[in-house]
């Protein structure tokens, strides 16, 4: 693979899709400027992750050549490819694993993961520490959690409930018990039947909540294209965000 984003005398050459990415990335910093003014937050502690899934490794190289380093993938499966194309290609970003994961895929995860934002089941905490120990390798992670309650979708429920391995205390004691893991925070996903403030809002409850017990959990990964100013004005630390930077995505199968 390769991508000529410079000519042999060091000048840029002209490549269209870097141009697009280019004007993409000005909006999606100006939109997060301008929720960090209006939150009075400093646009310093918001961490842009670009959600680079069903686009190729062409083009993490074309944003890594326009100062993004940190890169989401939300399947195994294709984030594995990327990430070997990107290596080879010399250039090193931190990817983040922001998608639900099957415990099978955790030996791959953790070979190119930096970061997991979506442990929801003691069980899968305990599937990737396995996983960072053969590679012995730590990782960092959050803790997805589930605003709705919805089984149909990923996250751990708030509440210590009926569903012992799925839910928040029981996910964030497992976390603490892995050595190879380091608990960095809390992810979520707005429900699609949610107003996103109030479900930001609720997150952000939560969040202050596991903080009393474990005051490492700082970082609030949550907002994506369409609901980033409402994450950043209640607290997100990491926002995701795909096609607001890369195109609208062709429907998945
Ligand atoms: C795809 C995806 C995103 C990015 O979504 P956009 O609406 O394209 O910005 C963020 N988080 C997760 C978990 C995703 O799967």
């Amino acid at each position: 693979m390769t991508i000529h984003l410079t000519d042999p005398h060091g000048a840029e050459a002209s490549d269209p899709r870097t141009d697009d990415l280019a004007a993409n990335l000005r909006l999606v910093r100006r939109r997060l400027v301008a929720a960090c003014e209006a939150a009075g937050r400093s646009p310093e502690e918001v961490t842009l992750v670009a959600v680079t899934k069903t686009y190729p490794a062409e083009d993490v190289l074309r944003l890594a050549s326009l100062g993004v380093t940190q890169v989401g993938e939300n399947r195994d499966q294709e984030a594995a490819g990327k990430a070997a194309r990107v290596a080879a290609a010399g250039t090193a970003v931190t990817w983040h694993f922001v998608g639900r994961l099957q415990r099978n895929k955790c030996r791959s995860v953790a070979t190119y993961a930096d970061v997991v934002h979506s442990l929801d089941s003691v069980r899968l905490v305990r599937a990737l520490a396995a996983a960072c120990r053969a590679r012995e390798k730590s990782l960092d992670v959050l803790a997805q959690v589930s605003l709705d309650g919805d089984p149909a979708r990923s996250g751990a429920t708030p509440d210590a409930g009926f569903d012992a391995d799925g839910s928040l205390p029981a996910v964030l004691s497992a976390v603490a018990g892995e050595p190879g893991l380091r608990l960095r925070g809390l992810m979520t996903v707005a429900p699609p039947s949610w107003e996103p403030v109030r479900a930001f809002e609720r997150f952000g409850e939560i969040a202050e909540r596991v903080r009393r017990d474990h005051p490492e959990a700082a970082w609030l990964s949550a907002g994506m294209s369409g609901d980033l100013e409402a994450a950043v004005g209640c607290g997100s630390t990491h926002v995701r965000v795909g096609s607001a930077l890369l195109g609208k995505r062709a429907p998945l199968r």
